[in-house]
Protein backbone atom coordinates (compact mmCIF):
# COMPACT_ATOMS: atom_id res chain seq x y z
CA UNK A 1 0.00 0.00 0.00
CA UNK A 2 1.17 3.30 -0.86
CA UNK A 3 1.55 5.93 2.06
CA UNK A 4 -0.99 8.47 2.49
CA UNK A 5 0.19 12.09 1.48
CA UNK A 6 -0.94 14.14 4.75
CA UNK A 7 0.75 17.11 3.84
CA UNK A 8 0.43 17.82 0.20
CA UNK A 9 1.15 20.98 -1.56
CA UNK A 10 -1.98 21.76 -4.03
CA UNK A 11 -1.84 23.85 -7.16
CA UNK A 12 -6.03 25.43 -7.32
CA UNK A 13 -6.28 27.39 -10.69
CA UNK A 14 -8.82 29.72 -10.84
CA UNK A 15 -10.65 32.93 -11.98
CA UNK A 16 -12.94 32.96 -9.14
CA UNK A 17 -11.33 34.44 -6.11
CA UNK A 18 -14.01 33.29 -3.71
CA UNK A 19 -12.90 29.23 -5.19
CA UNK A 20 -9.42 29.89 -4.64
CA UNK A 21 -9.65 31.84 -1.29
CA UNK A 22 -12.31 29.12 -0.34
CA UNK A 23 -10.05 26.01 -0.91
CA UNK A 24 -7.27 27.69 0.37
CA UNK A 25 -9.02 27.97 3.70
CA UNK A 26 -10.39 24.45 4.05
CA UNK A 27 -7.11 22.45 2.67
CA UNK A 28 -5.19 24.75 4.77
CA UNK A 29 -7.33 23.95 7.34
CA UNK A 30 -6.12 20.10 6.77
CA UNK A 31 -2.64 20.94 6.70
CA UNK A 32 -1.88 21.33 3.04
CA UNK A 33 -0.25 23.97 1.36
CA UNK A 34 -2.22 25.34 -1.04
CA UNK A 35 -1.03 27.66 -3.90
CA UNK A 36 -3.51 29.43 -6.04
CA UNK A 37 -2.98 31.32 -9.53
CA UNK A 38 -5.75 32.60 -11.34
CA UNK A 39 -5.53 31.87 -14.90
CA UNK A 40 -4.20 29.01 -16.96
CA UNK A 41 -0.56 30.82 -18.02
CA UNK A 42 0.14 31.49 -13.73
CA UNK A 43 -1.29 27.71 -13.13
CA UNK A 44 1.68 26.59 -15.67
CA UNK A 45 4.10 28.56 -14.13
CA UNK A 46 3.36 27.71 -10.60
CA UNK A 47 3.47 24.10 -11.72
CA UNK A 48 6.79 24.32 -13.17
CA UNK A 49 8.29 25.18 -10.28
CA UNK A 50 7.75 21.69 -8.98
CA UNK A 51 6.96 20.39 -5.92
CA UNK A 52 3.18 19.99 -6.60
CA UNK A 53 0.72 17.06 -5.99
CA UNK A 54 -2.48 17.88 -6.78
CA UNK A 55 -3.59 20.47 -9.22
CA UNK A 56 -7.24 21.82 -8.96
CA UNK A 57 -7.99 23.62 -12.35
CA UNK A 58 -11.05 25.33 -13.52
CA UNK A 59 -12.08 23.97 -16.90
CA UNK A 60 -13.42 27.75 -17.88
CA UNK A 61 -10.50 30.27 -17.44
CA UNK A 62 -10.04 33.91 -19.29
CA UNK A 63 -6.80 33.17 -22.06
CA UNK A 64 -6.03 29.13 -21.33
CA UNK A 65 -8.81 26.95 -20.43
CA UNK A 66 -8.03 23.59 -17.97
CA UNK A 67 -8.59 21.56 -21.30
CA UNK A 68 -5.19 23.13 -22.95
CA UNK A 69 -3.38 23.70 -19.34
CA UNK A 70 -3.39 19.83 -18.77
CA UNK A 71 -1.45 18.78 -21.83
CA UNK A 72 0.88 21.40 -20.69
CA UNK A 73 1.18 20.25 -17.06
CA UNK A 74 1.90 16.57 -18.91
CA UNK A 75 5.15 17.47 -20.55
CA UNK A 76 5.97 18.92 -17.63
CA UNK A 77 4.86 15.95 -15.21
CA UNK A 78 3.49 12.86 -17.00
CA UNK A 79 2.37 11.42 -13.83
CA UNK A 80 0.52 15.10 -12.69
CA UNK A 81 -2.90 14.39 -11.17
CA UNK A 82 -5.22 16.96 -12.22
CA UNK A 83 -9.07 17.34 -10.39
CA UNK A 84 -11.18 19.60 -13.55
CA UNK A 85 -13.58 22.08 -11.40
CA UNK A 86 -16.37 22.58 -14.11
CA UNK A 87 -18.80 25.36 -13.85
CA UNK A 88 -21.45 23.14 -14.22
CA UNK A 89 -22.37 19.61 -13.80
CA UNK A 90 -22.76 17.64 -17.06
CA UNK A 91 -21.91 14.42 -18.54
CA UNK A 92 -20.44 16.10 -21.56
CA UNK A 93 -17.94 18.37 -19.32
CA UNK A 94 -17.30 15.32 -17.17
CA UNK A 95 -16.51 13.35 -20.12
CA UNK A 96 -14.01 16.03 -21.73
CA UNK A 97 -11.85 16.78 -18.74
CA UNK A 98 -11.36 12.95 -18.21
CA UNK A 99 -10.46 12.67 -21.96
CA UNK A 100 -8.21 15.79 -21.47
CA UNK A 101 -6.20 13.50 -18.68
CA UNK A 102 -8.27 14.69 -15.78
CA UNK A 103 -7.90 12.29 -13.03
CA UNK A 104 -11.68 13.64 -11.79
CA UNK A 105 -13.87 16.71 -11.69
CA UNK A 106 -15.98 18.75 -9.47
CA UNK A 107 -18.45 20.67 -10.20
CA UNK A 108 -19.46 24.03 -9.06
CA UNK A 109 -20.71 24.96 -6.29
CA UNK A 110 -19.07 22.35 -3.86
CA UNK A 111 -19.46 21.87 -0.23
CA UNK A 112 -15.97 21.75 2.03
CA UNK A 113 -16.95 17.63 2.59
CA UNK A 114 -17.45 17.53 -0.93
CA UNK A 115 -14.04 19.44 -1.86
CA UNK A 116 -12.12 16.82 1.19
CA UNK A 117 -13.36 13.85 -0.42
CA UNK A 118 -12.48 14.66 -4.20
CA UNK A 119 -9.04 15.75 -2.86
CA UNK A 120 -8.71 12.67 -0.60
CA UNK A 121 -9.21 10.33 -3.52
CA UNK A 122 -6.69 12.23 -5.33
CA UNK A 123 -4.10 12.43 -3.24
CA UNK A 124 -4.32 8.32 -3.04
CA UNK A 125 -4.07 8.40 -7.01
CA UNK A 126 -0.56 10.68 -6.43
CA UNK A 127 0.80 8.64 -3.65
CA UNK A 128 0.43 5.41 -5.92
CA UNK A 129 1.94 6.84 -9.12
CA UNK A 130 4.63 8.30 -6.73
CA UNK A 131 5.67 4.98 -5.35
CA UNK A 132 5.23 3.51 -8.80
CA UNK A 133 7.82 5.86 -10.07
CA UNK A 134 9.97 5.09 -7.10
CA UNK A 135 9.95 1.34 -7.59
CA UNK A 136 10.62 1.84 -11.29
CA UNK A 137 13.34 3.84 -10.28
CA UNK A 138 14.62 1.18 -8.21
CA UNK A 139 14.14 -1.47 -10.76
CA UNK A 140 16.19 0.31 -13.32
CA UNK A 141 18.75 0.87 -10.53
CA UNK A 142 19.00 -2.88 -9.37
CA UNK A 143 19.06 -4.30 -13.07
CA UNK A 144 21.67 -1.56 -13.68
CA UNK A 145 23.78 -3.35 -10.36
CA UNK A 146 22.71 -6.91 -11.71
CA UNK A 147 24.08 -5.73 -15.42
CA UNK A 148 27.10 -4.89 -13.95
CA UNK A 149 27.67 -7.51 -11.77
CA UNK A 150 27.20 -9.67 -13.96
CA UNK A 151 29.38 -8.09 -16.64
CA UNK A 152 32.49 -7.92 -13.51
CA UNK A 153 31.56 -12.01 -12.69
CA UNK A 154 31.95 -12.35 -16.50
CA UNK A 155 34.74 -10.77 -16.92
CA UNK A 156 36.82 -12.54 -14.35
CA UNK A 157 35.84 -16.17 -15.58
CA UNK A 158 36.93 -14.95 -18.78
CA UNK A 159 39.91 -13.90 -17.57
CA UNK A 160 41.06 -16.90 -15.46
CA UNK A 161 43.71 -18.84 -16.51
CA UNK A 162 42.08 -22.67 -15.61
CA UNK A 163 39.87 -23.53 -17.90
CA UNK A 164 36.76 -23.67 -16.22
CA UNK A 165 32.99 -25.41 -18.19
CA UNK A 166 29.47 -25.35 -16.67
CA UNK A 167 27.14 -28.62 -17.66
CA UNK A 168 23.48 -28.49 -17.54
CA UNK A 169 21.13 -30.84 -16.02
CA UNK A 170 20.14 -32.72 -19.78
CA UNK A 171 24.68 -32.69 -19.64
CA UNK A 172 24.96 -30.36 -22.56
CA UNK A 173 27.59 -27.90 -22.34
CA UNK A 174 26.21 -24.54 -21.31
CA UNK A 175 29.57 -22.33 -20.46
CA UNK A 176 33.19 -22.50 -21.46
CA UNK A 177 36.02 -19.72 -21.06
CA UNK A 178 38.46 -19.70 -23.37
CA UNK A 179 40.77 -21.46 -21.29
CA UNK A 180 38.57 -24.14 -21.37
CA UNK A 181 38.69 -24.22 -25.34
CA UNK A 182 41.40 -26.35 -25.42
CA UNK A 183 38.93 -29.61 -24.34
CA UNK A 184 36.38 -28.91 -27.15
CA UNK A 185 36.46 -30.91 -30.02
CA UNK A 186 37.70 -29.43 -33.34
CA UNK A 187 34.97 -27.20 -34.75
CA UNK A 188 33.18 -26.58 -31.30
CA UNK A 189 33.25 -23.33 -30.58
CA UNK A 190 31.38 -22.93 -28.05
CA UNK A 191 28.12 -24.29 -25.96
CA UNK A 192 24.79 -25.44 -26.59
CA UNK A 193 25.84 -28.84 -27.92
CA UNK A 194 25.74 -32.45 -25.63
CA UNK A 195 28.80 -32.95 -23.22
CA UNK A 196 29.53 -36.21 -24.99
CA UNK A 197 29.83 -34.87 -28.43
CA UNK A 198 31.76 -31.51 -27.46
CA UNK A 199 34.48 -32.72 -25.07
CA UNK A 200 37.86 -33.73 -27.12
CA UNK A 201 39.37 -35.67 -24.02
CA UNK A 202 38.10 -39.20 -23.22
CA UNK A 203 39.55 -39.03 -20.00
CA UNK A 204 37.37 -35.83 -18.67
CA UNK A 205 33.99 -37.41 -20.01
CA UNK A 206 34.94 -40.45 -17.58
CA UNK A 207 35.81 -38.83 -14.76
CA UNK A 208 32.28 -36.54 -15.05
CA UNK A 209 30.29 -39.85 -15.66
CA UNK A 210 31.77 -41.49 -12.49
CA UNK A 211 31.53 -38.16 -10.63
CA UNK A 212 28.03 -36.42 -11.54
CA UNK A 213 25.82 -39.77 -10.16
CA UNK A 214 28.52 -39.04 -6.68
CA UNK A 215 27.37 -35.60 -6.17
CA UNK A 216 24.17 -35.94 -4.10
CA UNK A 217 23.42 -35.01 -1.13
CA UNK A 218 25.95 -34.04 1.60
CA UNK A 219 29.06 -34.58 -1.03
CA UNK A 220 28.97 -31.32 -3.35
CA UNK A 221 32.17 -31.46 -4.68
CA UNK A 222 34.32 -33.93 -6.08
CA UNK A 223 38.45 -33.66 -7.29
CA UNK A 224 40.09 -36.44 -9.24
CA UNK A 225 42.98 -36.61 -11.42
CA UNK A 226 42.15 -36.35 -15.53
CA UNK A 227 44.89 -37.32 -18.65
CA UNK A 228 44.62 -35.73 -21.62
CA UNK A 229 46.77 -37.91 -23.88
CA UNK A 230 46.83 -35.29 -26.74
CA UNK A 231 49.08 -32.74 -25.14
CA UNK A 232 50.73 -35.07 -22.57
CA UNK A 233 49.42 -33.12 -19.38
CA UNK A 234 47.22 -33.87 -16.04
CA UNK A 235 44.66 -31.87 -15.13
CA UNK A 236 43.45 -31.76 -11.57
CA UNK A 237 39.24 -31.95 -12.24
CA UNK A 238 37.06 -30.46 -9.40
CA UNK A 239 33.27 -30.87 -9.74
CA UNK A 240 31.21 -29.03 -8.39
CA UNK A 241 27.29 -29.67 -8.54
CA UNK A 242 25.08 -26.76 -8.97
CA UNK A 243 21.70 -27.25 -6.53
CA UNK A 244 18.73 -26.99 -8.23
CA UNK A 245 15.90 -24.69 -7.57
CA UNK A 246 13.38 -25.67 -4.57
CA UNK A 247 10.60 -27.70 -5.74
CA UNK A 248 12.92 -29.80 -8.75
CA UNK A 249 14.34 -32.78 -7.81
CA UNK A 250 18.01 -33.53 -9.52
CA UNK A 251 20.75 -31.02 -9.57
CA UNK A 252 20.42 -28.06 -11.93
CA UNK A 253 23.75 -29.11 -13.17
CA UNK A 254 27.40 -29.00 -12.38
CA UNK A 255 30.63 -26.47 -12.82
CA UNK A 256 34.17 -28.18 -13.63
CA UNK A 257 37.27 -26.35 -12.79
CA UNK A 258 40.55 -27.71 -14.34
CA UNK A 259 44.28 -26.86 -12.95
CA UNK A 260 47.19 -28.09 -14.65
CA UNK A 261 49.02 -30.20 -12.49
CA UNK A 262 51.40 -31.22 -15.06
CA UNK A 263 54.56 -29.54 -13.15
CA UNK A 264 53.82 -31.51 -9.95
CA UNK A 265 53.43 -35.12 -11.35
CA UNK A 266 56.75 -34.03 -13.14
CA UNK A 267 58.45 -33.56 -9.71
CA UNK A 268 56.48 -36.27 -7.88
CA UNK A 269 57.81 -38.92 -10.91
CA UNK A 270 61.37 -38.00 -10.00
CA UNK A 271 61.24 -38.23 -6.83
CA UNK A 272 60.11 -41.44 -6.77
CA UNK A 273 62.63 -42.29 -9.49
CA UNK A 274 65.42 -40.68 -6.98
CA UNK A 275 63.99 -42.84 -3.78
CA UNK A 276 64.16 -45.64 -6.29
CA UNK A 277 67.31 -45.45 -7.29
CA UNK A 278 69.03 -45.10 -4.13
CA UNK A 279 67.15 -47.65 -2.25
CA UNK A 280 68.37 -50.11 -5.26
CA UNK A 281 72.03 -48.51 -4.67
CA UNK A 282 71.68 -49.69 -0.81
CA UNK A 283 70.15 -53.22 -0.70
CA UNK A 284 73.09 -55.01 -1.76
CA UNK A 285 75.88 -53.21 0.52
CA UNK A 286 72.90 -53.69 3.76
CA UNK A 287 71.82 -57.13 2.40
CA UNK A 288 75.53 -57.85 2.63
CA UNK A 289 76.43 -56.31 6.08
CA UNK A 290 73.25 -57.92 7.73
CA UNK A 291 74.56 -61.51 5.88
CA UNK A 292 78.02 -60.76 8.20
CA UNK A 293 76.79 -59.57 11.10
CA UNK A 294 74.46 -62.69 11.15
CA UNK A 295 77.48 -65.31 9.91
CA UNK A 296 79.41 -63.45 12.53
CA UNK A 297 76.68 -63.81 15.48
CA UNK A 298 76.62 -67.83 14.89
CA UNK A 299 80.08 -68.26 15.18
CA UNK A 300 81.34 -65.59 17.63
CA UNK A 301 84.69 -66.72 19.06
CA UNK A 302 84.74 -66.66 22.97
CA UNK A 303 87.11 -64.17 23.42
CA UNK A 304 84.61 -61.17 21.86
CA UNK A 305 81.34 -62.85 23.44
CA UNK A 306 81.08 -59.81 25.51
CA UNK A 307 80.05 -57.48 21.92
CA UNK A 308 77.01 -59.82 21.27
CA UNK A 309 74.87 -57.67 22.21
CA UNK A 310 76.11 -55.08 20.59
CA UNK A 311 76.22 -56.54 17.39
CA UNK A 312 73.07 -58.10 17.64
CA UNK A 313 71.81 -54.42 17.84
CA UNK A 314 73.87 -53.72 14.31
CA UNK A 315 71.90 -56.85 12.93
CA UNK A 316 68.51 -55.93 14.17
CA UNK A 317 69.31 -52.54 12.80
CA UNK A 318 70.90 -53.09 9.10
CA UNK A 319 67.28 -55.38 9.67
CA UNK A 320 65.26 -52.60 10.14
CA UNK A 321 67.39 -50.59 7.37
CA UNK A 322 66.68 -53.74 4.85
CA UNK A 323 63.09 -53.54 5.47
CA UNK A 324 63.01 -49.70 4.61
CA UNK A 325 64.43 -50.26 1.50
CA UNK A 326 61.96 -53.14 0.54
CA UNK A 327 59.41 -50.98 1.68
CA UNK A 328 60.76 -47.95 -0.51
CA UNK A 329 61.24 -50.31 -3.30
CA UNK A 330 57.34 -51.42 -2.94
CA UNK A 331 56.12 -48.34 -2.80
CA UNK A 332 57.85 -46.77 -5.91
CA UNK A 333 57.11 -49.58 -8.35
CA UNK A 334 53.26 -48.79 -7.21
CA UNK A 335 53.69 -45.20 -7.76
CA UNK A 336 55.82 -45.95 -11.10
CA UNK A 337 52.99 -48.53 -12.00
CA UNK A 338 55.65 -50.89 -12.22
CA UNK A 339 53.87 -53.68 -10.97
CA UNK A 340 52.88 -57.19 -12.15
CA UNK A 341 49.51 -57.74 -11.27
CA UNK A 342 47.70 -61.30 -11.37
CA UNK A 343 44.60 -60.32 -11.13
CA UNK A 344 42.27 -63.73 -10.28
CA UNK A 345 38.93 -64.28 -8.86
CA UNK A 346 39.54 -65.76 -5.74
CA UNK A 347 38.18 -66.76 -2.10
CA UNK A 348 40.09 -64.19 -0.12
CA UNK A 349 39.42 -66.19 3.53
CA UNK A 350 42.27 -68.78 2.86
CA UNK A 351 45.03 -66.05 2.11
CA UNK A 352 44.04 -63.87 5.22
CA UNK A 353 44.06 -67.11 7.47
CA UNK A 354 47.69 -68.11 5.98
CA UNK A 355 49.16 -64.41 6.60
CA UNK A 356 47.46 -65.01 10.40
CA UNK A 357 48.80 -68.09 10.57
CA UNK A 358 52.25 -66.89 9.68
CA UNK A 359 52.38 -63.99 11.86
CA UNK A 360 50.74 -66.51 14.43
CA UNK A 361 54.30 -67.08 15.96
CA UNK A 362 55.27 -63.33 15.97
CA UNK A 363 51.89 -63.07 18.54
CA UNK A 364 53.03 -65.67 20.25
CA UNK A 365 56.19 -64.14 21.59
CA UNK A 366 54.09 -60.95 22.46
CA UNK A 367 51.78 -62.84 24.05
CA UNK A 368 49.03 -61.30 21.55
CA UNK A 369 46.17 -63.84 20.68
CA UNK A 370 44.92 -63.99 16.98
CA UNK A 371 41.89 -65.51 16.07
CA UNK A 372 40.54 -64.87 12.53
CA UNK A 373 36.40 -65.52 12.32
CA UNK A 374 35.05 -66.81 8.69
CA UNK A 375 32.69 -65.37 6.89
CA UNK A 376 28.84 -66.89 6.96
CA UNK A 377 28.72 -66.98 3.20
CA UNK A 378 31.77 -67.45 0.67
CA UNK A 379 33.24 -64.34 -0.86
CA UNK A 380 34.65 -64.00 -3.96
CA UNK A 381 36.82 -61.33 -4.99
CA UNK A 382 39.10 -60.38 -8.47
CA UNK A 383 42.33 -59.64 -7.17
CA UNK A 384 45.57 -60.30 -6.80
CA UNK A 385 46.90 -62.76 -3.64
CA UNK A 386 50.43 -61.10 -3.09
CA UNK A 387 48.95 -57.78 -2.58
CA UNK A 388 45.96 -58.94 -0.17
CA UNK A 389 49.18 -60.80 1.39
CA UNK A 390 51.10 -57.87 1.57
CA UNK A 391 47.69 -55.23 3.23
CA UNK A 392 46.88 -58.22 5.75
CA UNK A 393 50.57 -58.78 6.54
CA UNK A 394 50.73 -54.86 7.10
CA UNK A 395 47.20 -54.31 9.31
CA UNK A 396 47.85 -57.78 11.24
CA UNK A 397 51.25 -57.33 12.21
CA UNK A 398 50.17 -53.55 13.31
CA UNK A 399 47.79 -55.09 15.48
CA UNK A 400 50.25 -57.25 17.02
CA UNK A 401 52.69 -54.82 17.35
CA UNK A 402 50.93 -51.83 18.71
CA UNK A 403 49.27 -54.20 21.13
CA UNK A 404 49.71 -54.92 24.90
CA UNK A 405 50.73 -58.18 26.43
CA UNK A 406 47.87 -60.89 26.92
CA UNK A 407 46.06 -58.60 24.46
CA UNK A 408 44.27 -60.05 21.24
CA UNK A 409 43.60 -59.67 17.66
CA UNK A 410 40.12 -60.21 15.53
CA UNK A 411 39.65 -60.63 12.06
CA UNK A 412 36.23 -60.88 11.41
CA UNK A 413 34.64 -60.44 7.58
CA UNK A 414 31.46 -60.67 6.05
CA UNK A 415 29.81 -59.38 2.98
CA UNK A 416 28.32 -56.23 3.21
CA UNK A 417 26.27 -54.83 0.22
CA UNK A 418 28.31 -55.33 -2.45
CA UNK A 419 31.95 -54.97 -0.48
CA UNK A 420 33.93 -57.70 1.29
CA UNK A 421 34.12 -56.29 4.78
CA UNK A 422 37.01 -57.30 6.82
CA UNK A 423 37.90 -55.65 9.88
CA UNK A 424 41.13 -56.06 11.73
CA UNK A 425 40.49 -54.94 15.71
CA UNK A 426 43.44 -54.68 18.12
CA UNK A 427 43.09 -54.26 21.81
CA UNK A 428 46.28 -52.14 22.00
CA UNK A 429 47.36 -48.59 22.64
CA UNK A 430 45.29 -47.07 20.10
CA UNK A 431 45.75 -44.10 18.31
CA UNK A 432 44.69 -40.34 19.49
CA UNK A 433 41.62 -38.66 17.00
CA UNK A 434 44.03 -35.63 15.60
CA UNK A 435 46.70 -38.87 14.77
CA UNK A 436 44.25 -40.73 12.56
CA UNK A 437 44.22 -38.65 9.20
CA UNK A 438 47.54 -38.72 9.34
CA UNK A 439 47.51 -42.75 9.07
CA UNK A 440 48.94 -43.53 5.69
CA UNK A 441 51.21 -40.71 4.49
CA UNK A 442 54.67 -41.77 3.83
CA UNK A 443 57.01 -41.82 6.78
CA UNK A 444 53.93 -41.34 9.60
CA UNK A 445 54.76 -42.54 12.54
CA UNK A 446 52.66 -41.50 15.99
CA UNK A 447 55.18 -40.91 18.20
CA UNK A 448 54.76 -41.02 22.22
CA UNK A 449 55.91 -43.15 25.16
CA UNK A 450 53.95 -45.86 24.34
CA UNK A 451 55.32 -46.25 20.60
CA UNK A 452 58.84 -45.23 21.66
CA UNK A 453 60.40 -48.84 21.79
CA UNK A 454 58.23 -50.21 18.84
CA UNK A 455 60.02 -50.19 15.43
CA UNK A 456 58.86 -49.21 12.45
CA UNK A 457 59.49 -47.53 9.23
CA UNK A 458 56.19 -45.45 8.44
CA UNK A 459 55.52 -46.98 5.16
CA UNK A 460 53.32 -49.46 5.82
CA UNK A 461 50.04 -48.34 5.96
CA UNK A 462 51.32 -45.80 2.93
CA UNK A 463 51.81 -49.05 0.44
CA UNK A 464 48.60 -50.78 2.35
CA UNK A 465 46.50 -47.10 1.07
CA UNK A 466 48.56 -47.69 -2.34
CA UNK A 467 47.25 -51.19 -2.91
CA UNK A 468 43.34 -50.20 -1.94
CA UNK A 469 43.51 -47.96 -4.29
CA UNK A 470 44.68 -49.86 -6.82
CA UNK A 471 41.70 -52.51 -5.99
CA UNK A 472 39.24 -49.23 -5.38
CA UNK A 473 39.21 -50.69 -2.12
CA UNK A 474 38.28 -48.66 1.18
CA UNK A 475 39.39 -48.05 4.72
CA UNK A 476 37.95 -46.81 7.90
CA UNK A 477 39.94 -46.28 10.87
CA UNK A 478 38.15 -46.49 14.49
CA UNK A 479 40.42 -46.16 17.57
CA UNK A 480 40.63 -45.10 21.13
CA UNK A 481 43.67 -45.01 23.06
CA UNK A 482 44.45 -46.97 25.24
CA UNK A 483 41.73 -49.28 24.35
CA UNK A 484 42.14 -50.48 21.18
CA UNK A 485 41.88 -49.83 16.75
CA UNK A 486 39.94 -51.23 14.65
CA UNK A 487 41.33 -51.16 10.64
CA UNK A 488 37.72 -51.84 8.27
CA UNK A 489 38.44 -52.56 4.64
CA UNK A 490 35.27 -52.38 1.89
CA UNK A 491 36.61 -54.41 -0.99
CA UNK A 492 34.58 -54.96 -4.21
CA UNK A 493 33.55 -58.38 -4.60
CA UNK A 494 33.79 -59.67 -8.14
CA UNK A 495 30.85 -58.86 -10.00
P1 LIG B 1 55.22 -48.63 11.03
O1 LIG B 1 56.26 -49.27 10.24
O2 LIG B 1 55.70 -47.50 11.88
O3 LIG B 1 54.38 -49.57 11.80
P2 LIG B 1 52.85 -48.07 9.39
O4 LIG B 1 52.79 -47.28 8.17
O5 LIG B 1 52.49 -49.51 9.33
O6 LIG B 1 54.31 -47.87 9.96
O7 LIG B 1 51.92 -47.37 10.47
C1 LIG B 1 52.04 -45.98 10.67
C2 LIG B 1 51.78 -45.61 12.10
O8 LIG B 1 50.42 -45.83 12.43
C3 LIG B 1 52.52 -46.46 13.09
O9 LIG B 1 53.82 -45.95 13.31
C4 LIG B 1 51.66 -46.35 14.33
O10 LIG B 1 51.97 -45.18 15.04
C5 LIG B 1 50.27 -46.24 13.79
N1 LIG B 1 49.55 -47.52 13.78
C6 LIG B 1 49.35 -48.35 12.74
N2 LIG B 1 48.60 -49.41 13.11
C7 LIG B 1 48.31 -49.24 14.40
C8 LIG B 1 47.56 -49.99 15.38
N3 LIG B 1 46.94 -51.14 15.06
N4 LIG B 1 47.46 -49.50 16.63
C9 LIG B 1 48.05 -48.34 16.96
N5 LIG B 1 48.78 -47.59 16.11
C10 LIG B 1 48.91 -48.04 14.85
Amino acid sequence: MADVITRARILVADDEVSIRIGCQKILGEDGHEVVVAADGLAAIEAFKAGGIDLVMLDLAMPGLDGLQVIPRLREIDPDAVVVMITGYASFETAVQAIQAGAYDYMPKPFTPSELRIVVQRALEKRALLVERQTLQKERARSLLDLAREQSRTRTIIYAMGEPLLVINAAQELVFVNPAARRFLQEGVTGPGRPMAEALAVPGLLEACADAFPKLTGETKTISTEVFDPREQKTWMLTVTCLESQAGETGPAGWVLVLADITPMKDLEKAKTRFVSIVAHELKAPVGAIEGYLDLILSDLEPAVEKYRPKIERCRDRAGLLQRLIRELLDLSRIEQGRIERNLETIDPVPTVQETCEFLAEEAGKRKVSLMVVPPAEPVRLLADRGELTQVFTNLVSNAIKYNREGGSVTVTNERSGAHWKVAVADTGIGIAADHLRHIGEEFFRVKTAATVQISGTGLGMAIVKRILDLNHARLEIASQEGVGSTFTLFWPLAS
